[in-house]
């Protein structure tokens, strides 16, 4: 008997895990169904792009996922790729308010102080501000809402300084969005719960927060972000490995899908056609409306706005970097006149990404009210970029090399009401697409962990679906 098709749309991170657990689930229990993933592009990893120059290890997209969420180091182990697990070196990290770094306060979770006395001491915020941030402890819960924006909900809670000065500088780098914009229930709906339960963001993470595990090992403690010896990509290419010969297809864009013969007609642009009994559409949600033209509940994804960032990565000797800083690096609040939004000292925070003897900074920008300077050309990004960089260091020479990533509109913006539209959407095709499930990053989460969840979850509703 012919094997019946499950189709996978998208070969990034969340397809090649669909079609990963997927496969893995049909060969276990010999089930009479194939797997085919079908990828635009000539290459596999869609946003995570390892870049290997001089001995340097640069990541053009992601640069390591959070360990903290369980379904990424899950399939770590599943690949057997324990033992390829570096974590990033921890050290002092800062914020650059109004020009001039300050060490991020110990005791804080995403800017939301969790210890007290570090956040009197912090020179991040006034001693108005300190005083606004704490009337948290009183306030009280607001009241019980569907959605808000992350912003006007941390501004209630905690005022307009910290915010300003400490949240958003490391909220909205997440996100590539405007905190003021952002969904707080498709972001962070957990600090909701956390108000709505305990009256108070900094009593409910004091309570919820697991204590830091006291080991008897001298110095810091392992870091909280992962990636592997050899880069990110490493996870790719055993992903790709894995897959049966003839799983995947690249160079074919999926133009079309219609609903026929019980099934669905996945139509390629290279005029050929998958006939599928599922489908998991893993691509960026602008694709919806055009591969479902005839469905006018997808037609809403094109309005769905996704922001653009670029990172500038430069190699140094070490020697060039005159005055140097104790610390694995610093976000920017946006009243400093910087256009770099973040930089990472990648040379400290992932020394195994650079050769003995040099160093290599990672700087992002394109704010949301700066998208225009992702279109700079390269020499002038670069300039940017110093000249930012020396209001804080002291650089005396110039980069042995640069490599410049621009990322366009491809950041999905959660603004608020994201998840009651995505339920909207999922309802209205559990009724008229039976058997398609839209996952990935415009959808539940842009980590990848929360990538791989979502994959996860997508094969165990295919199996519902087709009762296997
Ligand atoms: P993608 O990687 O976008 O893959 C989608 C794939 O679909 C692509 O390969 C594309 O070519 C293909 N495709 C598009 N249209 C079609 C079509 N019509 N037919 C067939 N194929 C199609 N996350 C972290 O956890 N840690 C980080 O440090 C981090 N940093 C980031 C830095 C940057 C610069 C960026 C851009 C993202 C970062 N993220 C980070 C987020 C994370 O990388 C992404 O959310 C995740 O990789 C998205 O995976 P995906 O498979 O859902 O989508």
């Amino acid at each position: 008997m012919d094997k019946q098709t499950i189709v996978i749309v998208g070969g990034g991170i969340t397809g090649l895990t669909a079609a990963y657990y997927m496969q893995k689930a049909l060969k276990e229990e010999a089930l009479p169904y194939e797997v085919k993933l079908v990828e635009a592009s000539d290459r596999l990893g869609g946003k995570i792009i390892t870049h290997k120059q001089d001995g340097f290890t640069i990541e053009r997209g992601p640069d390591s996922m959070i360990a903290r969420k369980k379904p990424g180091m899950k399939l770590v182990e599943e690949l057997g790729l324990k033992d390829e697990v570096i974590r990033n070196g921890t050290g002092q990290s800062y914020i650059l308010v109004q020009g001039k770094l300050h060490k991020m306060p110990k005791g804080a979770f995403m800017g939301v102080p969790m210890q007290i006395g570090p956040f009197l001491k912090t020179g991040l915020v006034s001693p108005f501000g300190k005083l606004r941030a704490l009337l948290d402890l009183v306030k009280g819960k607001g009241d019980a809402s569907v959605d808000q924006s992350l912003g006007a909900f941390m501004r209630r809670r905690f005022g307009n300084e910290l915010v300003e000065n400490e949240i958003e500088p490391l909220l909205s780098g997440i996100y590539s969005g405007d905190i003021d914009e952002m969904s707080l229930m498709a972001t962070f709906p957990h600090f909701y719960q956390l108000e709505q339960n305990y009256g108070s963001l900094i009593k409910g993470l004091k309570q919820t927060m697991p204590k830091p595990v006291k080991t008897k090992e001298k110095g810091n403690p392992p870091g909280a972000f992962f990636s592997f010896k050899n880069g990110l990509e490493t996870m790719v290419h055993k992903l790709v490995e894995k897959l049966d010969e003839g799983t995947i297809l690249l160079n074919n864009a999926v133009d079309h899908i219609e609903k026929k013969d019980n099934g669905y007609h996945v139509l390629l642009s290279s005029g050929d056609v998958i006939k599928a009994v599922a489908v998991i559409a893993t691509t960026p949600h602008k694709t919806l409306p055009k591969m479902f033209s005839q469905y006018d509940f997808l037609q809403g994804f094109s309005n769905v706005p996704s922001s653009s960032v670029a990172n500038v990565a430069l190699a140094f000797e070490q020697s060039a970097i005159k005055q140097d800083i104790d610390g694995t690096g610093f976000v920017v609040s946006r009243n400093s006149d910087f256009r770099i939004t973040a930089c990472t000292w990648t040379h400290k925070k992932w020394p195994s990404s650079t050769p003995k003897g040099k160093a290599l900074i990672r700087c992002y920008v394109g704010r949301p009210s700066d998208q225009e300077v992702v279109d700079l050309p390269d020499e002038d990004l670069v300039e940017l970029v110093l000249k930012d960089l020396n209001k804080t260091m002291n650089i005396t020479a110039m980069p042995e090399f640069s490599v410049i990533s621009r990322w366009r509109n491809v950041m999905p913006q959660y603004t608020v009401g994201h998840m009651e539209r995505i339920a909207k959407a999922r309802k209205e095709a559990s009724e008229h697409l039976p058997g398609v499930y839209f996952v990935g990053s415009s959808f539940n989460g842009v980590g990848i962990p929360d990538c791989i969840e979502q994959a996860e979850k997508a094969v165990e509703q295919v199996r519902k679906y087709l009762s296997i």
